[in-house]
Parts: C-alpha cells; structure tokens; sequence
C-alpha cells in the first residue's frame, strides 16, 4: 500500500519556487526519511490531516509545543476572545503580568521573567545575560544538545544538523564558536576537567533530558554534579528547558531532577501552539537586563497578546497536574507496548524516553550519549517511519527527534500506534 500524496507532493514542487528547500524549517522537508514532505490541512486533538486527506496520529505534536494537543477548545476559546482585543500593542498589558506571576510561581529558580518569541531567542539572550553578569567570555555546551540556531551553539548542535551531517554551518565564522568548548553528554568527568584548565567560563547550557539527539535522559549525578561545581567555580549553570519546561512535570526538568539553575530558557509549550519563548533566573542575574541592567535586549513582538493568552490558557489547564498523569500513563504504555513489539519480532532497538518524551533508535546498545545516539541505523529508521506513516502514524521525519504524545491522545491511540509498529518493525527486518 502506498499513501495518497499527490497534492501535497504539488504542493511541494510550487512551493520550492518561492521558498528555499520548499520550507521554513529544515527538518520539514522530510529528508532523513527519504520520501516529500506533507503538507497539512488541519488538525484537532491528537490527529493530523494532510492535503490529500490522509488522517494521522500525530506524534510530533508540533515539536512538543502541542501538549494539550492540536485545536484545544480553550486555547482556541480565549485566543478568539483575546482577538477582539487587538492583535499586538507594542507596549505593555495585564496578560504579560499574569505569565510571568504563573511562570515564576511554577519553577521557582525563576524569580524575574523576559518573553521573547522563540527558544533560540531565549537561549541567545541567556548567553549575552550570563557573559554580561559574570564578566566572562566562554560558554559550554553539549555535543548533541540543541539550543536553536544561535552561532556559538550551531556546533554538534543535535537533529537537523545531525540528520543532513552537517555538524557546522556555513556562515558561522570559527570566531563565533571559538569561546564554545564542546562536551560529551553525561560524562562528569570530562566537565570538571574542562572546568579547570580555564577561568574564563561565564556558563554551562544544558538540556536536562536531551531531546535532540533522539531522547538521552541524564545520568543519576549528571545535573547534580554540574550544579555543584558550577556553583563553586561561579559559572552559571543554564537549563535549556525548552522543550522540557512544563513537560516533564509542571515545574519542569528542574523540579523533576530536583536541581535549581541560574537560568532557565523555555518556549514550546509555554506557546500554546504559538510563537513564544522566554529566559528567567535569580533576580539578581536578570536585573542585568535593560532598562534595569547593562545587557541589551529587546523585542518588537515580545509579549504578544495573542500568543501570552494562548500560552496562559495552557499552563492554566496544566496546572492540576492531571495531564500530566495521563500523560506517564499513556506514554509508559506506549514504550512498553514498542519494547514488547520489537523483542517479538527480533528488532534491535533502544526505547529511551522521559515521561511524555519517546524515541526507538535501532541499535541494540544503550544510548547515553551523542556518539551512541549517532550509531543508531537511520536507514532503519526511514523504513520505519514510512511504513508507520502508511499506517496513519506520523513520526518525526528524523530518528534524533523526540515523539512527543500529548494530553489528547487516549490509550486507544496508543495501542493503534502499538499495533501499528508490528508492521513498522516487519519491514525494518525486511531491509537488513
Ligand atoms: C526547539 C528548541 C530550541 C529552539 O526553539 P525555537 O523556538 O525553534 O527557536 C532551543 N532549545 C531546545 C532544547 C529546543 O528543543
């Protein structure tokens, strides 16, 4: 069986004359799976409807922005509601108070917030905070761990420059990573080491359950290590929260883990579906930031009504914590269920995950970190993704993304997709 795809395959062809690669986000193109790319119509709850009508589940969720899933009726509510408002003011209003007062009070490393509109904006504006804060000029960052776009981090920088084997950009200078030093994903060792051969480290940026390289969660001691040593060097430890932030539980990676940052950068969810991101900290460091402070930053958009009402009415529906919940209930079955699955049909494959977080690499060793992830069959992967998509199943188009379920997908979801992997798993030993 093959998918219907003629308009979107159209779609694609008119749209890479006006637009490069046909997209406006690398990963969208569908390479690493071999096959054009979808393109979508719409989409409610936990299902996906591309341009020739094909129905999916959709595990993508919108790179985990979606936790309440696509369409939530509240979301959509107020964000209509806040409409009749006007769509932006470039100056200040009530909802950015109410954010800030929720974000504050839900992960309480974060005394002072700043919105900003994407995660690479947070991050971006984190670096420039701690190097202005600390006086100093180099940063550390994870092989594997993706902080957007920013030069100094476009370095093994995690999916899609993992997926097109490109680990540098052209166009970033070697100047700009000159001050990164690089290290591997959970190894202790190899951060204390680095943290002693200078004292010109301003920060560490993390991500506490790295989720760009596939799905690495941190080893026992990792994070606890890094905030001990951290703290007696004054380097700033960052958590690139992002993606985890409001995910793993309400209060975070670092509520889960247990483990408080100088600052923290959060997006994705905190968007509702909406182009947001923010940075936050002890309000000693943030009032660093002008007009309080000498480090400049700044946003035409920054604040959005529309986005902070969308963003406020999902942390609203979060907050109980029965999502969440659902969400390891759900998610735990949906490993297990892969595991089961591959073990039967005779597959090597490593299910990593962290609460709602999943991923299948094909390799038969433990992953834990950028160079176990890299030796992960994406040929496999490929054959998997197509024959789950055929299925009405839609992966992420990458083996290093993380399949992401949110609170709109049931258990009869999970064990459609279950189901599904049998044939998944079928075909990937069928090109060995
Ligand atoms: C997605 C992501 C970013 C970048 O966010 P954008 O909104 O795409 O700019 C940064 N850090 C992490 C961990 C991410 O997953």
């Amino acid at each position: 069986m093959s998918l219907k795809d003629s308009t979107s395959g159209k779609l694609f062809d008119l749209a890479k004359e006006y637009m490069p690669g046909g997209v406006n986000s690398p990963v969208r193109a569908f390479k690493a799976v071999n096959r054009s790319p979808l393109f979508i119509k719409k989409a409610e709850g936990s299902k996906i409807f591309d341009a020739d009508d094909n129905e999916y589940i959709d595990l993508i969720c919108s790179w985990g922005a979606l936790i309440l899933g696509h369409s939530h009726p509240q979301v959509i509510g107020e964000v209509k509601k806040a409409l009749d408002y006007g769509t932006s003011y470039g100056l200040s209003h009530e909802a950015e108070i109410k954010i800030a007062r929720e974000i504050t009070r839900a992960v309480p490393s974060i005394e002072r917030v700043r919105m900003v509109n994407s995660g690479t904006e947070a991050v971006m504006s984190a670096i420039r905070l701690a190097r202005g804060f600390t006086g100093k000029k180099k940063i550390i960052k994870f092989e594997g761990c993706y902080h957007g776009h920013f030069d100094p981090l476009l370095v093994k920088a995690g999916s899609g420059a993992m997926t097109l084997s490109m680990p540098d950009s052209k166009g970033v200078p070697p100047e700009s990573i000159e001050n990164t030093i690089l290290l591997p994903y959970n190894d202790l060792d190899e951060f204390e080491k680095a943290v002693k051969k200078t004292d010109d480290i301003s920060c560490v940026i993390v991500e506490p359950v790295a989720g760009n390289m596939g799905v690495i969660p941190p080893k026992d001691g990792f994070l606890q290590g890094m905030r001990e040593i951290t703290r007696d060097n004054d380097i700033l430890l960052i958590f690139d929260e992002v993606i985890t932030g409001f995910r793993l539980c309400y209060g975070g990676a670092q509520d889960y883990y247990k483990i408080s940052p100088d600052i923290t950068c959060l997006g994705k969810v905190i968007g509702g579906g909406f182009p947001v991101g923010a940075y936050g900290g002890r309000a000693d460091i943030m009032e660093y930031i002008a007009p309080e402070g000498p480090v400049y930053q700044a946003g035409t958009l920054s604040g959005n009504p529309i986005a902070l009402t969308a963003g406020l009415t999902t942390l609203e529906l979060l907050k109980d914590g029965g999502v969440y919940e659902n969400l390891r209930k759900n998610s735990k079955r949906l490993r297990d269920g892969i595991r089961e699955i591959a073990t039967e049909a005779g597959v090597d494959a490593f299910v990593s995950g962290a609460e709602s977080m999943s991923c299948i690499f094909f390799t038969p060793d433990a992953i834990h970190d950028y160079k176990s992830a890299k030796k992960s069959d994406t040929k496999k992967y490929a054959a998997f993704f197509n024959k789950m998509l055929e299925e009405g199943i839609l992966l992420p188009p990458s083996q290093f993304e993380s399949l992401f379920i949110s609170d709109a997908h049931t258990k009869e979801d999970i064990d459609t997709i279950i189901e599904a992997t049998e044939k998944g798993f079928a075909e990937v030993k069928s090109i060995r």
